[in-house]
């Protein structure tokens, strides 16, 4: 079984599909980001389908199948679970000199649906003989050597255009960076990186590519963050596509509104890519869930950089006292006994539970229990969030 592989362009081109279960669920998606379309012609369709056709972006006809459906459509999908159905629609698509493929037939079929990945504008495509397993197999194979860079795909055409992203990398597991995120980074000139950021992502970058430590820039008359705006405005006025890496998400205490302020004041194009906030990941990897059904449904995000009653504090401790919602805070490691004390005088129970998870989703991930009261002497050391309230005692060993 050899098939002639192409790439249809299906931009604003009529695809009928016919059939509304799971496979054509999962071959619908596909063909709408391709541009195409698509017509739905089935009695009943999945959730997912029926949304679709609710927001507009296919046109589902509620009936069965009938003779006649396929003239018009530049490509058809035959998915319904019954075989005379599927085997009668490609027929009409045949005579019709219109490709067809037929989900439950490979055989029987006159083009097939190949087992595909896409990467970083790059999209692979594979077919093995009728054997959907093994292309599959293959298929997996390549992507994850894309996006690990084992396998070398650099642009012989037009780089990403001059401008800045802004990338949240993701607690510390640098697998733990979004897709979007690895795939700018890829293209990166030059990175401006944090300390915070996993840094087994910067040895996936070429050495051709400047990484600017942003802990490690001279400040003198300026403070870093200006440094900072300054050195990535510069590099992409000068041309060059600069990728500022954060840990976490850059938009929770990690100064992205400012650097995207920086960005937009400047002229530069700006692409913010958001990321796993330690906030919520770290808990999350260490079996702790902020919100649980029936327990707690609330929480409060807190930087504890600067204590309860310092000039400088924005934060009302008195209400997050108050409140019985889970509190996550981060940078507190220091403050830690000033903010559980004013949180005990403010009226939160002193046996909270609490967990300190530091380094999560490293390889040097730890977790500590205590109540609230013993927050203040227990150990605790930075990078660490710190979670109060009942989710914390449920905490699940992982
Ligand atoms: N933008 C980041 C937070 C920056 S503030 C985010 O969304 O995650 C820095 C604080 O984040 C640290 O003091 C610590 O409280 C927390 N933090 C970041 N990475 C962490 C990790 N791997 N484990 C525990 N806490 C972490």
């Amino acid at each position: 079984m050899s098939v002639y592989e192409v790439g249809l362009r299906l931009e604003g081109k009529a695809v009928l599909v016919v059939g509304g279960g799971t496979i054509a669920a999962r071959r619908v998606p596909r063909l709408l980001e391709a541009g195409a379309r698509v017509r739905l012609v089935a009695p009943e369709v999945t959730t997912t389908l029926g949304d679709y056709a609710e927001a507009g972006e296919l046109h589902w006809e509620r009936r069965p199948w009938a003779s006649g459906d396929t003239a018009g459509a530049w490509f058809v999908l035959a998915a319904t679970d019954d075989p005379a159905v599927n085997a009668a629609v490609a027929a009409e698509a045949e005579a019709d000199r219109i490709w067809c493929v037929r989900a439950d037939d490979a055989e029987a079929s006159g083009a097939w649906t190949l087992a595909r990945a896409a990467f970083d504008g790059v999209s692979v495509a594979v077919a093995a003989s009728g054997d959907p397993g093994r292309a599959a197999a293959v298929r997996d194979a390549v992507a994850e050597r894309l996006r690990s860079g084992e396998i070398d795909a650099p642009r012989t055409r037009g780089g990403h255009a001059p401008g800045v992203a802004l990338i949240g990398a993701g607690p510390g597991d640098a697998d733990l960076i979004t897709l979007r995120g690895l795939e700018l980074l890829r293209q990166a000139e030059v990175v401006v990186s944090d300390r915070l950021a996993p840094q087994a992502l910067l040895d996936l970058l070429a050495d051709d590519v400047e990484v600017v430590d942003a802990a490690k820039l001279p400040y003198g008359r300026h403070t870093t963050q200006e440094q900072i705006n300054a050195v990535m405005v510069e590099r992409a006025l000068a041309g060059r596509f600069v990728v500022r890496l954060k840990g976490g998400d850059g938009f929770v205490f990690g100064r992205g509104a400012e650097e995207l302020d920086a960005c937009i004041e400047a002229g530069v194009p700006v692409e913010v890519v958001p990321g796993l906030s330690s906030s919520i990941a770290g808990p999350a990897a260490a079996g702790i869930s902020v919100t649980e059904r029936g327990i707690v449904h609330d929480f409060t995000v807190v930087t504890g950089h600067v204590p309860p009653g310092d000039a400088k504090s924005r934060v009302n401790w008195d209400a997050l006292a108050k409140s019985n919602g889970t509190l996550v805070l981060l940078m507190a490691v220091k403050n830690r006994a000033a903010i559980a004390e004013a949180l005990i005088a403010g009226g939160r129970d002193a046996g909270s539970p609490v967990r300190v998870v530091e380094n999560a989703t490293t390889k040097n991930q730890t977790v500590r229990a205590c109540t609230l009261a013993e927050l203040g002497s227990s150990e605790a050391h930075h990078p660490a969030v710190i979670v109060i309230g009942a989710v914390a005692g449920r905490g699940r060993e992982l």
